[in-house]
């Protein structure tokens, strides 16, 4: 069942066409990858969908609803940053809670699922540490629980892992492998980086210059790439 859905997506910034015609329909349960260089409209996609920009033309669907007219708070919609944005000031513990606090969500209630989410990012041992005390890799954790928290039907990631060095990156990139299979929760991905795509994904859309040059599975990007362009980042056939 198709759970985000974008029909011919358009949107400019001061009359330059970021995104020109973007369609996507991702199944429930599913993790893909946007996959293209820096400015391609990436991120711009991912704020599309969250809400936190407004479309020019063209309809987002989120569980067969159109959301355009809904506002970012009640999309049903988490998004993760690669600058994790945590509250300095605030514990482990406070700030995965924060988002249940302003949903006036009762105080037990709160702490029962800060504690199930401590345990499912593991970080059992650090809920009273302070953002500035923990490392790149538990930081981002943080982040995702933070998101989780609220319990969004979708999970969007903007390059969550572009800040951490090499061997960390790999295993957060496991993690949230691990994490997305065990809630079966819809996650897009967006990376710049080819392996990463190809480890994480279902599906892969190439994005490059506002379009979406193809969406399809790992394998039939390398078997069969639809256009030169495709090709050139895949397959070994040009
Ligand atoms: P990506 O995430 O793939 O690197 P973005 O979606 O951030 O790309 O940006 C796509 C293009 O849109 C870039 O040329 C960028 O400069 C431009 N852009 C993004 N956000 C804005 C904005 N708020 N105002 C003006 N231009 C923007
Ligand atoms: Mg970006």
């Amino acid at each position: 069942m198709s759970d985000v859905k974008l029909v011919n997506v358009t949107k400019s910034f001061n009359n330059i066409n970021v995104l020109k015609n973007i369609n996507l329909d991702i199944c429930e349960g599913q993790i893909i990858s946007l996959l293209g260089p820096s400015g391609c409209g990436k991120s711009t996609t991912l704020k599309l969908i969250s809400g936190m920009i407004d479309i020019d033309g063209g309809d987002i669907l989120i569980d067969n609803k159109s959301v355009n007219n809904i506002a970012t708070g009640k999309r049903d919609v988490g998004i993760v940053f690669q600058d994790y944005l945590l509250f300095p000031h605030m514990s482990v513990f406070e700030n995965i809670e924060f988002g249940l606090k302003m949903r006036k969500v009762k105080k037990d209630v709160r702490a029962k699922k800060v504690r199930e989410l401590i345990e499912l990012v593991k970080l059992t041992e650090y809920e009273n540490k302070y953002p500035s005390e923990l490392s790149g890799g538990q930081k981002q954790r943080v982040a995702i629980a933070r998101t989780l928290a609220v319990n969004p039907k979708i999970l969007l990631l903007d390059e969550p892992f572009s800040n951490l060095d090499i061997n960390l990156r790999n295993e957060m990139r496991e993690f949230v492998s691990d994490l997305q299979k065990k809630l079966n929760i819809t996650t897009i991905l967006v990376t710049h980086d080819k392996e990463e795509a190809l480890m994480m994904s279902d599906k892969i859309a190439v994005m490059l210059d506002g379009e979406i040059k193809q969406f399809d599975t790992p394998n039939n990007l390398y078997e069969r790439p639809n256009s030169k362009a495709v090709a050139n980042i895949f397959g070994e056939r040009n």
